[in-house]
């Protein structure tokens, strides 16, 4: 690869840093940023700029969001008796792509997992706390994933509930055990929904 210029082989090497992109994908996307018209090339670039200079976290339920609410947390029509927990914003996108939630969600950010050296104070996990003690939930979603992390952090909230006046459910198992939200088809989701169980 002597032949490449400086920047050509930044622009390899930035690629392949990416998840699910190989040294052979990266060289592809490179000649194919560089053979498009330079408008279209740069308009890439900015999305990466705008994305990463406007969005921020939701202050309350750490959705990603660009004011300091996400659309859900301004939304006045989401039933304030309900909150979900899910793991990561994209587990979010996922539950409401299936169509059937309208309460709010609370997102952590991660999972309990001590091998990766992931503690519960890793997550929004105080701030859980403080929305259930202010808030009006009746009934605590918990929506992580179905794998013994996933399951290991529901519980671990569960207890930090325990001594608060609400039901604390979760979804039902048509999930697989080890699959992942973000993967799951949204019918499969809207049956875990409207099928949860008691925690
Ligand atoms: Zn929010």
């Amino acid at each position: 690869m002597a032949q490449l210029t400086e920047s050509v082989a930044n622009l390899i090497d930035q690629l392949a840093r990416l998840p699910g992109i190989g040294r052979k994908s990266a060289e592809r996307l490179a000649y194919h940023i560089l053979r498009v018209h330079p408008s279209e090339a740069l308009e890439l670039a900015d999305a990466i700029r705008r994305v990463r200079e406007n969005v921020r976290y939701c202050g309350v339920c750490f959705n990603l969001a660009e004011t300091d609410r996400c659309i859900i947390c301004q939304d006045p029509k989401r039933d304030q008796s309900l909150l979900c927990v899910v793991e990561q914003p994209r587990d979010l996108m996922s539950l409401e792509a299936s169509g059937t939630f309208r309460g709010l969600y609370h997102v952590l950010l991660g999972r309990i997992a001590p091998l990766d050296g992931m503690g519960p104070d890793q997550l929004t996990l105080d701030a859980l706390v403080d929305r259930v003690r202010t808030g009006e939930f009746k009934e605590i979603i918990m929506a992580t994933n179905p794998t013994v992390e996933g399951d290991g952090t529901a519980l671990h909230i569960s207890n930090l509930l325990a001594d608060f006046p609400l039901e604390i459910t979760r979804l039902a198992r048509g999930i697989t055990t080890g699959s992942i939200l973000e993967f799951t088809n949204k019918e499969i989701l809207a049956d875990a929904l409207s099928g949860r169980q008691k925690f």
